[in-house]
């Protein structure tokens, strides 16, 4: 059995079938999800836009039959869970005549062997209701074009789909499709994972985040959710989207999600935390052991509680309005001194807004107030996610561009170097925000001696 060294790559493999998210369209590459200005329109269904003849022509073996079903519902578009099905369906039914492995043997799979959670999905009202939802539009869409199995098979299908099928993203961690892995989709999850999963186009490329002497697919982990949520809410969206529970060691150790609960204690002199439960019982505090406390103490974490609470959903609810201002302005309220004051800095509420405020201050160009909240995550996110982390990487980098930027150059080449660091384990030398970073360094390092010359005396 091969072993890896941390950083290293376990496989990489390309997707069964993947679709492209449809906030991209327009935007990207439908086969290599590649960003370009260029796109080319199919001419026969006018929906799908490849930036090359060669990705026109790598797809044509499955679009050739996409396309008369598209064309037929046009000019209305079918969900991306609808489209991604039928690309499956039509997937499957050419694997009958040619075999497609490209990963390694030892993670080489059927699309057969993946496990469809069938009485599950039965049992559970949201996914029944959806299934019948996508048959019909499919129905529809393949009238007279593609023969669709039995309903039994389809359920089946759209089980496999739906538990195994991976997000696609890029560099910045933002959603660009949906695709298929039959290898990668072996890859059990785990809170605290050894490996992680990064994608450069439509190829996925899993990396190990530590030294794995003895590599199978029963001992590689990734984490399915982000690491930055209580255990009872990664708890349950493992149980309603992959339906079974978590047992890593970071779900038995509460003690992280006491820390992101928690409140600044008020005894003068301490900093402890105070951690507040789900029924708003404050426990003793971790520091002093402090217990007793005063009604104007549990006022204010009660209101400064339910306060944030409301204004981090104002903060979604203008984000998807695109009301930049609105969600900068709560942003700032929810970063006001006086809640600070009572927050604890790993306060999940506190991470949140700080999180919040630094995409939007970037989006509004104000960069140093956005260094500012970049700065100040630096060392949650170090506490809240393992130490190799995509996040974080991408954290620093975004930090030390602030600071390059903003002329600190001392202090930017730093953050630069640690997400280096990071990116190169989580990514890889080869990836394209490496180069990104790389270049960054440099770029530098350059500012930094011409400044030193400048500053010589002569
Ligand atoms: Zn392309
Ligand atoms: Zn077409
Ligand atoms: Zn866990």
């Amino acid at each position: 059995m091969k072993s890896v060294l941390k950083g290293e790559q376990i496989f990489e493999e390309r997707p069964f079938t993947h679709i492209l998210d449809h906030s991209q369209q327009g935007r990207r590459c439908h086969y290599c999800l590649e960003r370009s200005e260029h796109l080319k329109k199919c001419t026969a269904c006018g929906f799908l836009r490849y930036c090359s003849l060669t990705c026109q022509r790598c797809d044509w073996p499955v679009h050739r039959k996409e396309c008369p079903c598209l064309k037929q519902v046009s000019p209305n578009v079918p969900l991306d869970s609808v489209r991604l099905m039928l690309r499956i369906l039509i997937r499957t039914q050419l694997l009958e005549k040619e075999d497609h492995s490209t990963t390694e043997t030892v993670w080489r799979r059927s699309f057969n062997d993946l496990m469809s959670h069938i009485d599950e999905i039965q049992e559970d009202p949201g996914r029944s209701q959806q299934f019948v939802q996508i048959v019909y539009t499919l129905r529809g869409l393949c009238q007279g074009q593609l023969d669709l199995p039995p309903v039994k098979q389809l359920m089946e299908v759209f089980g496999r789909v739906t538990i195994n099928s991976f997000t696609i993203c890029d560099g910045d961690l933002q959603s660009v499709g949906v695709g298929l892995y039959l290898g990668a989709s072996y890859l059990d999850h785990s809170c605290q994972p050894n490996a992680v999963v990064s994608f450069q186009g439509q190829k996925l490329m899993v990396r190990a985040l530590m030294d794995i002497p003895e590599v199978s697919p029963s001992n590689i982990f990734i984490s399915y959710t982000d690491q930055l949520s209580f255990t009872e809410d990664r708890q349950r969206q493992l149980k309603e989207q992959y339906y079974f529970s978590c047992q890593c060691t970071r779900c038995q150790d509460n003690s992280l999600d006491r820390l992101m609960k928690s409140f600044v204690c008020p005894v003068p002199t301490c900093t402890g935390a105070v951690c507040r439960t789900e029924v708003g019982e404050l426990l003793p505090c971790g520091s002093c052991g402090m217990n007793s406390y005063d009604e104007s103490y549990r006022r204010k974490v009660e209101e400064t509680f339910h306060h944030l609470i409301q204004d981090l959903q104002q903060i979604e609810q203008a984000k998807k309005a695109k009301d930049l201002d609105k969600v900068l302005s709560l942003c700032q309220k929810c970063l006001h001194p006086d809640t600070v004051s009572v927050l604890h800095s790993y306060n999940l509420l506190h991470v949140q807004a700080l999180d919040r405020g630094l995409d939007v201050a970037i989006d509004l160009e104000l960069w140093e107030q956005a260094l500012s909240y970049g700065l100040q995550l630096i060392p949650l996110y170090i506490k809240v996610y393992p130490a190799a982390s995509p996040q974080v990487g991408l954290l620093l980098l975004k930090v030390g561009k602030l600071e390059l930027y903003l002329q600190r150059l001392e202090h930017a080449l730093q953050h630069l170097q640690q997400g280096e660091s990071i990116i190169r384990i989580t990514h890889g030398r080869f990836h394209e925000l490496y180069r990104q970073l790389s270049e960054l360094i440099s770029q530098c390092t350059d500012e930094l001696r011409t400044h030193m010359e400048h500053s010589k005396p002569s």
